[in-house]
């Protein structure tokens, strides 16, 4: 399937079986903001979940914070965002379409790398086991001066993005042939920066109001507590806390459903560690997260690390861990190693003591700090674009059926069960509930009766449940019912009073959270 249908279909399966609505869609939506519906909401809260105890139960030193949303105005003048949060964007005159100048020339980038790529396949389809792919690329013309080309071009958007050079952004843009996705044409504005902060006010009445802003980031309400918590948890450096919540941002573009809105939710966590350290911790949060990503059974092949090119004011090393969605290889997680720089200034601005006394070296100095931030709702974008697969099924009497399977890791799927009398009379539905009745304790049950058995196994697949029960009568004289596995669609019969055992094994994370 071209992986642009596959992205339509995604969206639409996801309003079909109520994972996600465009918000405020009966007003024509509002672009770029997004509700979570009723299997939405589950998958999301297990992905949350999974990413805090993998944070906070399996490191001691790692502990939580709720920070508000808004912060006093003055915590975004230090950090910089008053000033320096922008993107650089420019329009396309004939298409009237706005774009962002970093990500044009990005995806200009992508598209060489592209041709690296189709060109690595083709070879290691004409020379089979002998192909040596080091020495291919290193040799062959054509991926020579894709290659260069991707040099060179890297290092001017490095120097412009760098030295903010507005004019400089522009000319690659000219100078690479860059043209409008939508019209075709090379007719350009100037390049502009564009802060991205939503304000608003705060306070009674207009004289007496504030300008505030919604956080663009949860990260502020870390550092502007990170004394509270040390202090009151008694925690020796290195500590890390982890908070989960909304951030704000007016992106310029927001074409590509959840993965770039304009409310999100962040789940990040701030490291802090004596300065000289910061390198060594850098390394292994860019590890241990990538291993977590992987550990979710999507293929290490659909990941990949992105160094940056252009390091944030406040960042001395930066990684992104990319993920291969429909649209190809995206960010979908960043590890930035930010300094002192964000507690130095919340000193300066504050005029209040942000040194923490270490007493192993008997000195107090400002903590280095390196971050790790993952947006909730591209974390949900990968989970269902590397779970979402149509099916072929060949049929016992020889015809095909096909189907549509959400094949969730079961510790992440909404629905854990799905519990089904074979027909609605002789007391099968009664014995049904109370199946769920007893389960409901421990796992997201759900009871059908409507329709064929054929038609509820489609159902929940589509849902991504992945054990489904059938109580017939059978079940009334020997306490056995039919659990049907999602993926392999196999059935087996089994005991009720085991249910709680086989299924409970299988929607654990624990086996997961080990293996980190
Ligand atoms: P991008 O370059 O794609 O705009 P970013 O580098 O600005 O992203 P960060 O500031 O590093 O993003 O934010 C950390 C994480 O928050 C990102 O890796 C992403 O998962 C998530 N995120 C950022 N902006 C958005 C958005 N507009 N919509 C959804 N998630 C977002």
């Amino acid at each position: 399937m071209a992986q642009e249908d596959l992205f339509k279909k995604l969206v639409s399966h996801c309003k079909e079986y109520g994972y996600v609505f465009q918000s405020s869609e009966v007003y024509d939506g509002l672009s770029a903001v997004y509700d979570y519906g009723q299997y939405g909401v589950e998958l999301k809260n297990n992905i949350k979940k999974y990413w805090w105890d993998s944070m906070v139960l399996l490191y001691e030193n790692v502990v939580g914070l709720d920070s508000a949303i808004f912060m006093h105005p003055t915590i975004w003048k230090a950090s910089g965002h008053v000033d320096a949060f922008n993107d650089p964007l420019v329009d396309n005159k004939d298409s009237k379409k706005r774009y962002r100048a970093d990500v044009l020339i990005e995806d200009q980038r992508a598209k060489f790398e592209g041709k690296i790529e189709k060109e690595i396949t083709k070879a290691k389809k004409r020379f089979g086991e002998a192909f040596n792919e080091d020495q291919f690329k290193e040799t062959n013309p054509r991926v020579l001066a894709n290659q260069g080309k991707i040099d060179e071009l890297t290092a001017r958007f490095a120097k412009a993005m760098n030295d903010n050079d507005l004019e400089g952004l522009k000319q690659i843009i000219l100078d690479y042939e860059i043209s409008c996705p939508v019209s075709g044409t090379k007719n350009w504005t100037d390049v502009r920066q564009f802060n991205l902060m939503f304000s608003t006010e705060m306070g009674s009445t207009a004289e007496g109001a504030s300008k505030i802003y919604l956080r663009p980031e949860t990260a502020q309400g870390i550092f502007v507590n990170y004394l509270n918590v040390q202090k009151t948890g008694r925690m020796k450096l290195p500590f890390g806390i982890a908070q989960i919540g909304k951030a704000f941002r007016n992106e310029i573009v927001a074409r590509q459903f959840i993965f770039r809105m304009r409310e999100f939710e962040q789940m990040e966590m701030q490291y802090f560690v004596r300065p000289g350290e910061e390198m060594k911790w850098f390394k292994h949060w860019k590890q241990f997260r990538m291993k977590w990503h992987q550990s979710l059974g999507f293929g290490s092949e659909n990941y990949r690390f992105h160094d940056h090119d252009k390091l944030a004011h406040y960042a001395n090393a930066a990684t992104d861990i990319e993920f291969k969605y429909p649209f190809g290889f995206k960010e979908v997680e960043g590890i930035h190693s930010r300094t002192d720089y964000d507690l130095k200034q919340h000193q300066e601005y504050s005029g209040k003591k942000f040194q923490f006394f270490d007493p192993e070296l008997n000195e107090s100095y400002t903590p280095y700090v390196v971050e790790t931030s993952i947006g909730v709702d591209r974390m949900f974008l990968q989970v269902i674009s590397a779970s979402y697969t149509e099916e072929e099924i060949k049929k016992e009497n020889g015809k095909t059926d096909s189907r549509v399977v959400l094949s969730l890791p079961a510790f992440l799927a909404p629905v854990k069960l799905a519990v089904f009398p074979l027909i609605k009379k002789d007391g099968l539905p009664d014995i049904a509930r109370e199946i769920i009745n007893e389960l409901k304790f421990d796992f997201y049950c759900q009871y059908d009766e409507k329709d064929s058995i054929g038609k509820r196994y489609r159902r929940h697949d589509a849902i991504g449940t992945p054990f489904c029960v059938t109580v017939d009568h059978q079940t009334a004289t020997d306490r056995t019912v039919t659990i049907r596995h999602r993926d392999t669609m196999e059935q087996e019969r089994v005991k009720i009073e085991d249910l709680k055992r086989i299924i409970g094994e299988n929607v654990s994370y624990e086996k997961a959270l080990r293996s980190l």
